[in-house]
């Protein structure tokens, strides 16, 4: 049954999708889910200066991939619609002139030279200049708050640029609840008077979200650390349109691998790993991010470490299907301390995922690999091939590396390996070895080794003196699974063809 938990993931249209919001985003599914609740995207485009065209169907694309779908959103159980705020632009104004009638809010004519010499007059005082109670009736201020009605009609219809700005309430103490730091106080008398409403007709985030979370009927508010101080705003603006304000739940940072700090796209390019989940071209620039998905990572192990960069379940498990996470996932356990991201443990998460995944839906995924460097063996060969490699493997892009040698004849040897092991009387010993293998029939792995093993006993050579030699033949180096098993699969006649290679080149 549905509840009435209802969530919002609410990014803005300004670029990729970082893994920190790609987490904010799964926190909120989770959350959702687990009460049964609903998850909410909405596109939070008013600030048109920082607009990037393709960067909703990035978010969308990425959700998806993460298989974490929004159930509302745009063009998807549209009940609260539109879902773009920027398509909700005319709805925003007369929110703000009820704050005006009600003495909540004021207009503001104040240029931004005129701010400029306010900030810099104070500077010189060795005082920092703040929009609030401090000054705004000072008279040094343009506003409604010092102008008669008839002035600011006057200004307002001779076309002259201004913002509403927020009345932030003097000498208060503001109490606040946050879900996963507590209780939180805070003095009003800091707060600035933000801007609610621009000149260009647009609301500001402050307003617009507020707005739209009420409308959209929002039971929680779960975000980034990043948002925590334009919460007393938040909870003022619920309390000046007397609405009942959600809860509010503010999630850790995510932290730079080493040394200190939130952890950027640099990080990433230094270190080598990707920050986006998904590959993205910079329309402008034609600069390409990497991906996880791109670099060979699974969504669900992705997903599952992402999990854990914030929240434990506190037991030891770490490996959780979305459904053990929305099953265990909550906001009492997500931490108030950022949480330190690290690319060893996300390549571990990928590596555990590739041991659950079975070997048919490996195959799957190794095939058009295959395919593409032309290599057409048939499905139940490749299954046998992932079977012996997968243990070693973090991602099905390292499949070829490892298992090139069950497809190809090795036409280059390790030249370390070949100088350490290739000795006077290699090539005699592997042209006897060739007669023996001539002359097994059953070349199953079993009996091949017991049949070799046997003419290494009788010879009463060490075993290595013929293994070394005759794995650098058949792979090319000292690498790969069990020898025998590779001889089984290969077969026969390209067992004895390496063999003469070796002999040849080496
Ligand atoms: N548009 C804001 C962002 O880009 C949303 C913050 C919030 O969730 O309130 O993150």
């Amino acid at each position: 049954m549905e509840s009435n938990v209802r969530v919002r993931f609410a990014p803005s249209p300004t670029g990729p999708l970082h893994i920190g919001g790609v987490r904010t985003a799964l926190y909120n599914y989770l959350f959702a889910k687990k009460y049964n609740g609903t998850f909410v995207l909405r596109i939070e485009d008013t600030d048109q200066t920082r607009y990037v065209a393709n960067a909703e169907q990035y978010i969308i694309d990425a959700l998806e991939w993460c298989n974490i779908p929004f159930d509302e959103g745009p063009n998807k159980n549209e009940k609260f619609g539109p879902y773009r705020q920027s398509e909700r632009k005319n709805l925003y104004k007369e929110y703000a002139d009820i704050l005006i009638k009600t003495g909540w809010a004021y207009y503001a004519f104040d240029t931004s030279e005129q701010l400029d010499a306010h900030r810099k007059g104070h500077e010189a005082e060795g005082k920092t200049f703040i929009y609030n109670w401090h000054n705004r009736e000072k008279g040094k201020l343009v506003n409604s708050l010092v102008l008669t009605a008839d002035e600011v009609q006057a200004k307002i219809n001779a076309g002259e640029n201004y913002v509403i700005r927020f009345k932030t309430p003097q000498d208060e103490l503001l109490r606040m609840e946050d879900e996963i730091r507590g209780n939180i106080k805070i003095d009003t008398n800091t707060l600035d008077d933000k801007i609610l409403f621009k000149g260009d007709g647009m609301p500001t985030y402050h307003l617009a979200n507020i707005v739209d979370d009420h409308l959209m009927q929002i039971t929680h508010v779960i975000r980034g650390e990043e948002w925590l101080p334009s919460m007393p705003l938040h909870v003022l603006l619920y309390k000046a349109f007397g609405w009942e304000a959600p809860k509010f739940a503010h999630l850790p940072l995510i932290l730079k691998p080493v040394g200190k700090g939130k952890l950027s796209k640099r990080d990433g390019d230094k270190l080598g790993f990707p920050v986006f989940p998904l590959e993205y071209t910079n329309e402008q620039t034609g600069d390409v991010s990497r991906g996880y998905k791109e670099d060979g990572y699974f969504n669900d192990a992705f997903i599952n470490m992402l999990a854990f960069l914030g929240w434990n379940p506190g037991t030891e498990q770490e490996i959780f299907s979305l459904e053990e996470l929305i099953a265990a996932f909550d906001l009492k356990r997500v931490s108030k301390s950022g949480a330190k991201f690290s690319p060893d443990k996300t390549k571990w998460f990928n590596q555990q995922y590739m041991q659950t995944k079975s070997d048919a839906e490996l195959t799957e995924l190794f095939l058009p690999i295959l395919a593409e460097k032309g290599i057409t063996k048939d499905k139940e060969y490749v299954l046998k091939v992932v079977t012996a490699i997968k243990e070693r493997a973090v991602f099905v892009n390292d499949f070829w590396d490892l298992s090139n040698f069950f497809f190809e004849t090795p036409t280059e040897y390790d030249a370390k390996a070949s100088k350490k092991n290739w000795k006077e009387g290699t090539a005699e010993l592997m042209q006897e070895l060739i007669e023996v293998v001539s002359n097994i029939q059953d070349f199953s792995s079993e009996n091949t080794e017991k049949e070799v093993k046997e003419w290494i006993t009788a010879k009463e050579i060490g075993f290595g003196k013929v293994m070394q030699p005759l794995r650098l033949s058949l792979v090319g180096k000292l690498a790969g699974p069990h020898l025998f098993d590779i001889i089984a699969m290969i077969g026969k006649e390209e067992t004895l063809l390496r063999l003469k290679n070796a002999i040849e080149k080496l």
